[in-house]
Parts: C-alpha cells; structure tokens; sequence
C-alpha cells in the first residue's frame, strides 16, 4: 500500500469564513466578497450564493444581477492575513513539515505520523474550536493527488485516495480535474479525442510528448496516473531574532557600547512585535579585537518582546562582563519564542501583515 505521505488543507470559502466570524449573522447567507469598482470581479462567494451561480472570478455586477440580496463586502486583507497566520500557526503546533501555499492553503507533511488519518481529525476540530474556521482535507501519496482530493470533498470534508482509487474514482472525469491542466490543454486535448482522465491515460506512450512537447507531454503523462515526484517545501519557522553590529573602530568605552546595545534592542523588539514573536531567553554576544567572542544569556519566566525589558536584561548581561579589550562586534538576540498555540491563544484577528521568517544566522547558531 502507498504511503499516504502528504495532507492538503483548505479552508472552505476562506474571505467569507473570516468575514462571518465577525458578523456572525451572515452565516450561511448568500456573501459576496467583491471590491466596488465598476470594473471588480468577485473573490470569493459563500455556499449560499454559489447556489444562485456566483463564483470567484465573475464580474461583481453580474453576481450583483444573479443574487441581489447576497451581502456584498469589499475585501479586508489584512484581517485576511491575520486569520491566516493564526490558522497556520495551530496547523504547525499539529504538524511540523507545513508548506503554506496560501493565505488558507497548506501541504503537510505526514510522513512522521503513526496515525495520519487521526492526527488530521484532530486538528481540524483544534481549528474549528479555536479559530472557528472549516476547512477540507485530502490525505495521498503526493501533493498533486492530496490537492484534487480536498477540492473534490468540499466543504467540510475529508477524503484519502490512493492513486489507484483516484484513477477508478476520477476515470470519467474532465482532465481539467488535474490542477495545472487549464482550459487551453482541455481543448488541445478535446481535438486528439482525449475527453476524460481514463483516455489520458490510455495515450499511447509518447503520444502526448509529441503533440505537447517532450516537458508538457510527460507531465501530463505522469498525472494521468496521479503521479507526483514534487517535495513538500516547508518553510522554517524561525527560531530566533538578532541583531549585530561590527564595528567600524573597535571600541573600548563602556558608554558607547550600551548605547549601542540599546539602539539594537530597540530595532530587534521593533522587528518582534511586527511579526508577532515573542522569547523568553534574551542573549549578547560579545567579540574582542582579538576574536574572542563570550555570549551570556538569561531566559526570563514569560516570553517577551517589550523593548524596556529586552534593553534592561541585555544591558546587565553586558554590565556583568569585563570589557578587558577592544569590541569588534556586539550582538543581541532573542529566542525560545511562544509556540504557536501560545501566540493563537491570545486570540483576537491582527490586523498585521507577516514577512515569512529569516533564516537563522549561522554565528549565533555556532556560538549557541
Ligand atoms: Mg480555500
């Protein structure tokens, strides 16, 4: 049996979903996400409107003829974005390998699970309890088959398919089920008389390389059969967040040294608080004209991201070292951030835009 390595979630109606926790009487009402101008297409539409043939991409006054008493709300983005690092941040408490695809999209990885199918029902209801959002999940053997699998049992659903059910399953249906097979191959592949994913597959071997192209061709070879060789590429969570400075002239005068300690604080907190991270453990890292380098930490009983704090305990990590020789290099750093649960616990949308995280530098790692 193949292993059922990779896990697709997706929110259902995800603007709309968001919007509704905060009104929650448009819940299960026909909802258009659209912007106003006379030129805007709709975003996304709830289940109720779909009803009425709303959906995304349509001009927004065309859903407006199609479903006159749908409310229709502009998009808020950053309450979007908000909701989507909370939703992430319980999935990643859940699973450790997450490659996000989009604001309520995510591959993950299941591959360390002993019981995949049990650990994804919990999380949903963790994500249905906590953030009051539905999503659907397809479980595979890959990230192509996972995909077509959440899109096939929305909304609320759940559906594991191993290639050879996908291929008994789908072998009536359009190619354009296939995630990257967009209405212009349809149509190519309409005129050889391929109509369904059954007769893609039966093409004869090489047939599509030579009216596709060799690249094409064996692509559409290969998920025919739902075959799929992509990696999961999750995204590190950063684990630390440090400034460092070396100077231009070493410097010897305790002053200057804490003031510029203080002024790294200041940026380094204003760079935690932006990206919603918060650690315990604040370090210095000390490097001598003579590239002895020190590091002193101290971890605190809360996590923090408050730059008085921050700046007091670097400043007495500093004081407690005697500056016997010139400073080259002088660097602050905070770690052992709150997990995610800690951070979605606090509640609230944040109306904040995250950058995705930096990647760890090598000299704190090495001096740690
Ligand atoms: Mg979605």
């Amino acid at each position: 049996m193949e292993q059922m390595a990779v896990a697709h979630l997706d929110v259902d109606a995800f603007y709309v979903a968001v919007e509704c926790l905060r009104r929650p009487e448009l819940a299960r009402q026909p909802v258009v996400i659209a912007g106003s101008s006379p030129r805007a297409v709709v975003t996304t539409a709830s289940y109720a409107a779909r009803r009425f043939g709303v959906h995304s991409a349509m001009p927004a006054a065309r859903a407006r003829r199609l479903c006159p008493q749908a409310t229709f709300i502009a998009p808020d983005f950053p309450a979007y974005r908000a909701a989507s690092a909370e939703l992430m941040a319980i999935v990643r408490s859940h699973v450790e390998q997450v490659e996000v695809v989009g604001l309520d999209e995510a591959y993950l990885d299941l591959r360390a699970l002993a019981f995949p199918r049990a650990a994804m029902r919990r999380l949903l209801a963790d994500l249905r309890q906590r953030t009051g959002l539905v999503c659907s999940v397809g479980i595979a053997p890959n990230k192509l088959l996972a995909k077509i699998a959440s899109a096939e049992c929305k909304p609320a659903g759940f559906l594991t398919l191993t290639r050879a059910q996908a291929a008994a399953r789908f072998a009536q249906r359009s190619p354009a089920l296939i995630p990257g097979v967009g209405p212009k191959t349809t149509e190519r592949l309409a005129q050889l008389g391929i109509h369904t994913i059954a007769e893609l597959r039966a093409a004869p071997a090489g047939h599509l390389q030579r009216r596709f192209g060799a690249r094409l061709g064996a692509w559409l070879e290969a998920v025919a059969q739902f075959r799929d060789e992509r990696p999961l590429q999750p995204v590190r969570v950063a684990r630390s967040e440090s400034r460092e400075r070396t100077f231009e002239q070493d410097i010897r005068d305790p002053e200057r040294l804490h003031s510029e300690l203080a002024q790294m604080c200041e940026q380094l907190c204003e760079r935690l608080v932006a990206h919603d991270r918060r650690g315990r453990t604040i370090a210095i890292k000390v490097r001598f004209a003579d590239f002895r380098t020190i590091t002193r930490a101290r971890t605190l009983p809360r996590p923090t991201a408050d730059r008085s704090q921050v700046a007091r305990v670097a400043a007495e990590l500093l004081a407690g070292e005697p500056i016997s020789a010139p400073v080259r290099l002088l660097g602050v750093r905070v770690e052992n951030f709150a997990r995610g649960e800690d951070q979605a616990q606090r509640g609230g949308v944040r109306a904040q835009e995250r950058q995705p995280p930096l990647p760890l530098e090598a000299g704190w790692q090495a001096q740690a």
